[in-house]
């Protein structure tokens, strides 16, 4: 099997046909900005997963979520993961601080919750192979990156991408975004759906159908402050009604999909 995206569904079915194709959703929100409990209420309505990527400074001040907030989060059965704890480009910083931002957030977070932070987001997605190396040191078992455009099920788990940001971005940010990877073929085809789309619900539309017919992991990332200040609301619940309740369709955390990619990075012989 030389599948490079890919994991098979395991469940096999009918005899002889191609591997079933594994197809993911999952859903990440960045900060810990009180509207999260808004996406929070849109996902759960939909049976529909969430990973909460929390910087545990200023807890409970004005726009942010409290303790209990979170608390009650995870007792609904969300994800709740590190975010560093004020929100530094971690590239841009010394390595002593890189730590305490990273072991400071993971210990704080894990005191409130009274239990185990698995996955971690870079904050504005930066970070290098020293940065990589604190977070793991630290105890995280995957963290979140913004590469954009990406089904990918198979990837460094502390490397891990995102398909779609719910974000009116327009062509030149997913473009850059591509050649900045040096993706020429990825960039031709993505122009080809932007161009058809008209915004990023359709994109992310034409994405989740692309994920469904090829397989892979579709993972959608926002911020709530930024859909509140757009007036988003409508166009999420449109997005997050699309890609809801498909049959054969897995829908996991972030944690959770880090480690079946850890799982079966480990299982693939080299
Ligand atoms: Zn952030």
């Amino acid at each position: 099997m030389k599948s490079r995206d890919r994991i098979n569904g395991g469940s096999g079915g009918h005899g002889g046909a191609a591997a079933k194709k594994t197809v993911i959703v999952t859903t990440s929100w960045d900060d810990g900005h009180r509207d999260d409990l808004k996406v929070a209420e849109l996902l759960t309505a939909r049976k529909l997963p969430g990973t909460f990527y929390v910087t545990s400074g200023g807890l409970g001040e004005s726009s942010r979520l409290s303790a209990g907030d979170l608390r009650n989060l995870a007792a609904a059965g969300f994800e709740i993961g590190g975010h560093t704890v004020s929100h530094p480009v971690l590239t841009e910083i010394g390595t002593d601080r890189v730590r305490r931002e990273v072991v400071g957030c993971k210990a704080e977070l894990e005191a409130i919750l009274a239990r185990e932070l698995v996955s971690f987001a870079y904050p504005k997605g930066k970070f290098n192979a020293a940065v990589v190396t604190e977070v793991k040191q630290a105890g995280f078992r995957c963290a979140r990156g913004v590469r954009m455009l990406s089904f990918a099920c198979s990837f460094p788990p502390f490397e891990m991408p995102v398909t779609i940001q719910a974000h009116p971005h327009g062509w030149p940010a997913y473009c850059r975004n591509l050649i900045k990877r040096g993706e020429i073929l990825a960039l031709a085809k993505s122009s080809i759906m932007i161009g058809r789309s008209a915004n990023w619900v359709e994109l992310g539309k034409a994405l989740f159908d692309c994920a469904l017919r090829e397989g892979g992991a579709w993972h959608l990332v926002g911020h709530s402050w930024e859909t509140e200040k757009q007036n988003g609301w409508a166009e999420l619940q449109e997005m997050l009604d699309y890609v809801s309740g498909r049959p054969g369709v897995r829908y996991l955390t972030n944690g959770e999909l880090g480690k079946l990619v850890a799982s079966t990075r480990q299982a693939r012989p080299t």
